[in-house]
């Protein structure tokens, strides 16, 4: 899911550099993207606009934390404030027994498998008896389904294939609800393809004889800026309480969950992730931002870093580096930092835009591998790579459960990194390492090399 989004985002702020600040300037490009990504995620264009301009005086003059990229300080703010644009801690019901709730929403969005799964949430969650009471009258398969989903959840069922009259039924359910215990009484009402003078009548007229604690408009993600429109209308006609959004295990582009919210200012209160009755949670903004931005954990990663890599041992790295007088003993030494990390694969997943990026055992294989062969060789050797003839690479080989084959590759890819450091030294390489650092932290992206 909004795997496009994520990706985009994770390009702009890849792009970010700067020396300690955010400024209008290297931030241009990046919320260009953003606002692009959001378009394109089919996020409403004023709330991509709006959205932007709030990222932009959040970041402005944002010291960058010494040890935090600007790129990952950024996906920091823009996780914040999508999490609030998507409505962070609203998503909680009327906490009242009994709670009566009516579901609304269009044909096929999901409103019957909805209602199944909701008794069942709020049965096993909060301690409900619920009932569900079917008030679609033209759709004698959908009161089939919802009785259906009654009876696997053991639960109470209404309806009555006879009764044309939505309100008689509702009232009529209602009352039986009640004689059989039931505290949680759920009004599944009849959809339509598109909404039409009549359904909003009808859904009007029930709310009435209802009276419900809950409205809950039951949207497909899938629907995009359509979806953004259903519940406008929805809820002009009889002001929703909540909203459930449904299949955002598909490969909706997620700007409807972005847009819904603040273009009707209506909470996103649960989710739908699947098509069978446990795929269903509340509604956490905190996370779905995360994910829409695949930022993973960034600030945990950060601390951890932190924690962990010997700032002092880092510059020295980044000066070795600069002198281009790094040898194998300080890849390897650098290496081992990484790993006191934890595994490649768990930092990857932590880092934003490569959530989608499947590093994994292979590359740690390699990682483990390029370990083995520095470490048959002798310090001498590391120290001078230029001592290691065939024969000594045969050692080195033999020594480490690799084939010579591996052993030259390694080498002829640290002398080609070697070469590269070289040209970067003097005036444009210092700007060129300097940019590194800002991007990766001093030390400039050595975690990167175990790649080879
Ligand atoms: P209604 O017409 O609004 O009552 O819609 P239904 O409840 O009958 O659902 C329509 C279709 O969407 C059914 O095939 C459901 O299984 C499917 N569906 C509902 N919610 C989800 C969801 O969260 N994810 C997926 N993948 N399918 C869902």
């Amino acid at each position: 899911m909004l795997e496009s989004l994520t990706e985009k985002l994770g390009n702009a702020l890849r792009s970010i550099r700067g020396d300690g600040k955010l400024t209008e300037e290297n931030m241009e490009d990046a919320l260009k993207e953003v606002r692009k990504a959001l378009l394109s995620a089919d996020v409403h264009f004023k709330v991509a606009r709006e959205f932007v301009e709030r990222i932009k005086s959040e970041c402005l003059g944002q010291e960058v934390t010494r040890s935090v990229t600007p790129g990952q300080q950024v996906v920091k703010i823009i996780n914040d404030e999508l999490a609030q644009l998507l409505g962070e801690g609203e998503n909680d019901l009327e906490d009242k027994k009994p709670l009566r709730i009516m579901m609304v929403g269009l044909h096929g969005s999901g409103k019957t498998t909805s209602s199944g799964k909701l008794a069942r949430y709020l049965a096993k969650k909060r301690g409900y008896r619920p009932a569900l009471i079917a008030c679609d009258v033209y759709r004698p398969a959908a009161i089939d389904q919802l009785e259906m989903l009654a009876k696997n959840e053991g639960c109470f069922f209404y309806g009555d294939r006879n009764e044309k009259d939505v309100s008689k039924i509702a009232r009529r359910g209602l009352d039986a609800a009640k004689a059989a215990d039931a505290n949680l009484i759920i009004f599944d009402t009849a959809g339509r393809l598109q909404i039409d003078e009549g359904l909003i009548e009808e859904i009007k007229v029930l709310k009435k004889s209802v009276q419900p604690d809950e409205v809950l408009l039951v949207a497909d993600s899938a629907l995009g800026q359509e979806a953004v429109n259903v519940a406008r209308h929805f809820h002009e006609a009889v002001q929703c309480t909540g909203i459930i959004l449904t299949k955002l295990d598909g490969d909706a582009r997620g700007g409807a969950a972005l847009s819904m919210k603040s273009m009707t200012q209506v909470p996103i209160k649960f989710m739908g992730t699947g098509e069978k009755p446990d795929e269903f949670d509340v509604f956490h903004a905190d996370r779905m931002a995360s994910r829409i931005l695949g930022m993973g954990d960034v600030v945990s990663l950060v601390e951890r870093a932190q924690e962990t890599i010997d700032e002092k041992e880092a510059e020295r790295m980044a000066d070795k580096m600069r002198r281009a007088d790094f040898n194998l003993e300080d890849f390897l030494s650098q290496m081992q930092q990484v790993k006191k990390l934890g595994s490649m694969g768990s930092i990857m997943g932590m880092l934003p835009g490569m959530s989608g990026v499947k590093i994994g055992d292979d590359e740690e294989k390699k990682m483990a591998r390029t370990e083995a062969i520095i470490q048959a060789m002798t310090v001498k050797e590391r120290q001078r790579p230029n001592l290691l003839s065939s024969s000594r690479r045969m050692r080195v080989a033999n020594g480490s459960g690799v084939e010579v084959k591996d052993v030259n590759q390694l080498l002829k890819q640290f002398t080609q990194m070697r070469k590269m450091m070289k040209k970067m030294k003097g005036g444009k390489g210092r700007k060129m390492m300097k940019a590194m650092e800002a991007k990766m932290g001093k030390g400039g992206g050595m975690p990167g090399l175990p790649g080879m």
